[in-house]
């Protein structure tokens, strides 16, 4: 089969090798549709906790083709999506209902082999069916779930007015999920231009692509969907007193913000951030399965496994056509 391997930070491969066999708890998966994800990216740069070598790819999707002895809840010819991250269930943290700061926290495509190959074998329990949901769609089961656990910390209610800081695929995603918790009105912050159209497209109020553009102590809820740490430093003055900021973006390790502290106090802040996601796939799967969350329109590549060097390439340029990018490892 065909595989991608990063080897070190900017040296990426693809190899030919064997099929693996399934351990007696695996579920073997040939893949049908891998998404692109920022930690991809990053991984490849070299900017986050990956193993080298790795496989990439954490959100896919794909079909059953063999399952280890022990394997329950599957049988060949399952379509299946998988949540990367994979629990011990038995340390300190795990035990207390909090698996996405496992102390032998280990994830598929991070420091596992992952998606971007033909086929992966991973445990049972990272493993969900997603009935006849289309292939490219189960490759969202991963960043919903990240984005569904983000949207119940920030606990957005019915009539809130929300900002939305960034309108790529994540920010596209809480847009829809605000927009289901009730919000009444959501104004998003976006500079590309093929971005901001999708994002009045998908149901935002306003998009501005200046900062200064955004309402001081106008927002019920603010959420960071940049990572940017000078997009991070506005939310505080954005939000309205008594409000809630979320900062869902992934910054760059070692940066510093740069808050009012005495403005934190006196506003009365809920200030959250969010990590990963907690067993969130069924709620993912079933927004996605019944339409309530449409992802189709966040699409904009299917790609072949050999093209995916071209697709960071092109995720990296912030071409205004390039959105989700797809791979798709068995054609
Ligand atoms: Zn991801
Ligand atoms: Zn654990």
């Amino acid at each position: 089969m065909k595989s991608i391997v990063i080897t070190k930070p900017g040296q990426i491969s693809m190899v030919e090798k064997g099929i693996p066999n399934p351990r007696a708890n695996e579920v073997l998966i040939q893949v049908m549709a891998s998404g692109i994800c920022g930690t991809d990216l990053h991984i490849y740069k070299g900017e986050y906790l990956g193993n080298y070598p790795v496989i990439p790819g954490h959100e896919f999707s794909g079909v059953v083709v063999e399952i280890g002895s022990q394997v329950e809840r599957f049988k060949v010819g399952d379509r299946v999506a998988v949540e990367p991250n994979i629990s011990c269930d038995n340390c300190v943290n795990c035990l207390n209902n909090r698996q996405n700061f496992c102390l032998n926290w280990q994830a598929i495509g991070v420091t596992l082999p992952g998606g971007m190959q033909e086929y992966v074998a991973v445990p049972e329990k990272a493993v969900f069916s997603v009935g006849d949901l289309p292939f490219d769609q189960g490759a969202f089961v991963e960043p919903l779930s990240c984005v569904v656990h983000g949207i119940e910390r920030a606990k957005i209610k019915l009539g809130d007015s929300v900002a939305i800081l960034g309108a790529g695929p994540i920010g596209d995603l809480i847009l829809e999920m605000a927009r289901l918790q009730g919000a009444s009105h959501v104004t998003m912050l976006e500079n590309n231009p093929g971005r901001a159209e999708l994002a009045r497209r998908l149901g935002s109020d306003r998009v501005v692509d200046q900062l200064d553009d955004l309402i001081p102590e106008k927002y019920d809820v603010v959420i960071d969907a940049t990572g940017v740490i000078a997009v991070m430093n506005r939310t505080i003055d954005l939000v309205r007193r008594g409000g809630t900021v979320l900062l869902f973006g992934v910054p760059p390790a070692g940066k510093k913000l740069e808050l009012d502290a005495f403005e934190i106090f006196q506003k009365g802040l809920t200030l959250l951030s969010s990590y990963t996601s907690i067993r969130n796939s069924f709620q993912a799967i079933n927004l996605l399965q019944t339409g309530q969350i449409n992802v189709e329109p966040l699409i904009s590549h299917h790609l072949l496994l050999n093209e995916l060097p071209d697709a960071f390439k092109m995720i990296e340029s912030r071409d205004e056509a390039v959105r989700k990018v797809i791979i798709l490892p068995n054609e």
